[in-house]
């Protein structure tokens, strides 16, 4: 998995992407802070483990899902829209809200994809609950953050080198797909207005 850096730069992708009218309309901190959460939603199987005595017990199961991400999605748009309930462009802003917040929990997943995995199973339950077969890339853009496996020593263990490296390599490449995602979105609004 990547960071919680790493995650919530991906924040960052999202925005031209599908969030550019919705943050137009909508900036607030709330808003903000809402996408840096579902950014790193999947990651909260972290804090199961952790009532059970094993941080990394439930890591990359049911929260790292397609199905997961989907909920994720309606939850928030169902949350942020709740003042437009009068207006009657509500439902696509409704749409728009949940396309956003989905596709940044998917971000979430396609980037844990890609990211090295030292620990068996291998990978995510990405199509959970339709099989519980874990799926990983072939090819690994990211290095794995290495973490402890017991409670007391779990936070601890996250700040070493090899971390450090790991998210400085992640700030790297995620800077340059941020760049690029806006850099698209710019060259298809300048296409799009033309006569
Ligand atoms: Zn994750």
């Amino acid at each position: 998995m990547p960071s919680p850096v790493g995650h919530t730069l991906s924040v960052c992708i999202a925005l031209p992407i599908l969030g550019r009218g919705i943050w137009q309309k909508k900036a607030s901190p709330s808003l903000l802070l809402a996408s840096i959460f579902v950014a790193n939603s999947p990651d909260i199987d972290f804090l199961a483990g952790f009532l059970v005595g094993a941080p990394n017990q439930f890591h990359h199961q049911l929260t790292h899902s397609f199905f997961f991400a989907l909920i994720t999605g309606i939850l928030f748009a169902v949350l942020f829209s709740d003042k437009d309930k009068q207006q009657k462009n509500s439902t696509p802003q409704r749409t728009r809200l949940f396309l956003y917040f989905t596709f940044l929990a998917t971000l979430h997943l396609v980037l844990d994809l890609f990211c090295t995995d030292t620990t068996a199973p291998f990978g995510l339950m990405l199509l959970w609950p339709l099989s519980n077969e874990y799926l990983i890339s072939p090819i690994a853009l990211f290095s794995d953050i290495r973490r402890a496996s017991d409670t007391s020593s779990f936070i601890p263990s996250l700040f070493s080198l090899h971390n450090f490296l790991a998210v400085l390599q992640e700030v790297g490449i995620l800077t340059g797909l941020c760049l690029m995602s806006w850099w698209g979105e710019t060259r298809v609004r300048m296409y799009s207005s033309r006569p």
